[in-house]
């Protein structure tokens, strides 16, 4: 096999993912697993024997039709219309896809040409740096910095250059919690628009939104024949196992989308996409209870490591809490999440994976909250150890 590496250059450095680590580490621990974001506790009964059902029933056991079953699209559109106005043609503007991440991967893949440049905030999801190299792009970060974690937009405006093809928009965004404020989407918006930029926004935690509001950037002017935004059902139904997500936009941006999707998976998840159609008309309630949930999870995670001395930035969404670990006189993350485990039995995340400008990321951990209220207690009693 010679000398050349086996793992092409694009992939060169990328590993095993922080989340596969940290969540190994806390098996093989015994540890409480505050790393990798997913619930310990799964989602509505009701829409678990949806899924059962199907597989009963013979529904999707077979490979189901390649944008979807048109029960999923027809939800997806309508969830849309009812959380946001937005009107998408469940045939030819609404994808199903393996989760988010495929999503991801096919509207990366699908649009970009290598040389292309990607302005992503930073720190960014694993996912995003590897498949824009897969896609033989370049990114480049627009850094949110502590302790407010704002996107700056004449930074951004800076950033943009020739070869500039796309914004990659996550909100509310992981890991630092921030939600992008009416003002800050106009403005980056504005700049899409005066550059011809596409945008793809990464949604998941679109219904863990705990001050302001979620909003889509595609119901901006000018922004729908630009947008392809996306979202999952793991973090809203809490079936982070199930896989199912989707993408919505203009006809010509899901079929660009589409044509990569298939030759990733061709299709997923058959008797799963019946019960997530279900899901997504779930009546206000259950999302209304969701977001309550999470709030106070939020809260009895926040107090507790304040109290074990950490600085915590309280998140205005998402299911994680980014913290710094400076006033527990430890400077790197990295080091603190390894040795966490032994120290105290609870797992968390480096937020320096995240970033490229690691000197801005270096002391600040993440905490999952998606976890049970007693789950939580226990894991600040281990930490007020520290
Ligand atoms: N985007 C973000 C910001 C995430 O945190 C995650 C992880 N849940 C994903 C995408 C992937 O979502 P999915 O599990 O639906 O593939
Ligand atoms: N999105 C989850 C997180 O940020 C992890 C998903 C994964 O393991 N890839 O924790």
């Amino acid at each position: 096999m010679g000398t050349r590496p086996l793992l092409n250059r694009r992939l060169a450095g990328m590993g095993s993912t922080i989340f596969a680590e940290m969540s190994a580490l806390a098996v093989a621990t015994g540890s409480i697993n505050l790393g990798q974001g997913f619930p310990d506790t799964d989602g509505p009964r009701e829409i678990a024997e949806a899924a059962a059902r199907a597989v009963l029933d013979g529904r999707g056991n077979q490979y189901p039709p390649g944008p979807g079953i048109p029960e999923l699209r027809a939800a997806v559109a309508e969830h849309q219309r009812r959380f946001y106005g937005l009107s998408y043609d469940p045939d030819t503007e609404v994808l199903v896809t393996a989760g988010a991440t495929e999503a991801i991967a096919a509207a990366l893949l699908a649009l970009l040409e290598p040389g292309d440049e990607v302005i992503a905030l930073e720190p960014f999801y694993d996912s995003y740096a590897a498949c824009i190299a897969m896609a033989g792009a370049t990114r480049v970060p627009l850094t949110l910095r502590a302790p407010g974690f704002r996107p700056d937009l004449d930074e951004l405006r800076a950033l943009i250059t020739p070869r500039t093809r796309l914004l990659l928009v996550n909100t509310p965004h992981n890991p630092t919690g921030t939600v992008l404020t009416p003002d800050e989407l106009r403005g980056i918006a504005e700049l899409a628009c005066a550059h011809d930029l596409l945008v793809i926004t990464d949604e998941v935690y679109e219904h863990l939104v705990f001050a302001g509001a979620h909003h889509p950037i595609a119901a901006l002017p000018g922004m729908r024949e630009r947008t392809v935004n996306i979202s999952s059902a793991g973090k809203t139904f809490s079936f982070t196992g199930w896989k199912v997500g989707w993408v919505a936009g203009a006809p010509e941006l899901v079929a660009a989308v589409r044509t990569a999707k298939q030759y990733l998976t061709f299709v997923s998840a058959g008797p799963f996409q019946y019960a997530v159609a279900d899901a997504l008309r779930l009546p206000d309630a259950y999302f209304d209870t969701l977001r309550a949930d999470h709030l106070r999870k939020r809260d009895l995670l926040a107090e507790g490591l304040v109290a074990a001395g950490f600085e915590v930035f309280r998140p205005q969404g998402t299911y994680f809490i980014t913290t710094d670990i400076t006033p527990l006189g430890e400077t790197d993350g990295l080091e603190f999440c390894r040795k966490l485990p032994e120290r105290c039995g609870v797992v968390a995340i480096p937020n320096v994976v995240f970033y490229d400008d690691t000197e801005a990321g270096r002391s600040q951990v993440r905490w999952a909250f998606c976890k049970r209220d007693d789950v939580l207690a226990e894991a600040v009693a281990r930490l007020r150890r520290l």
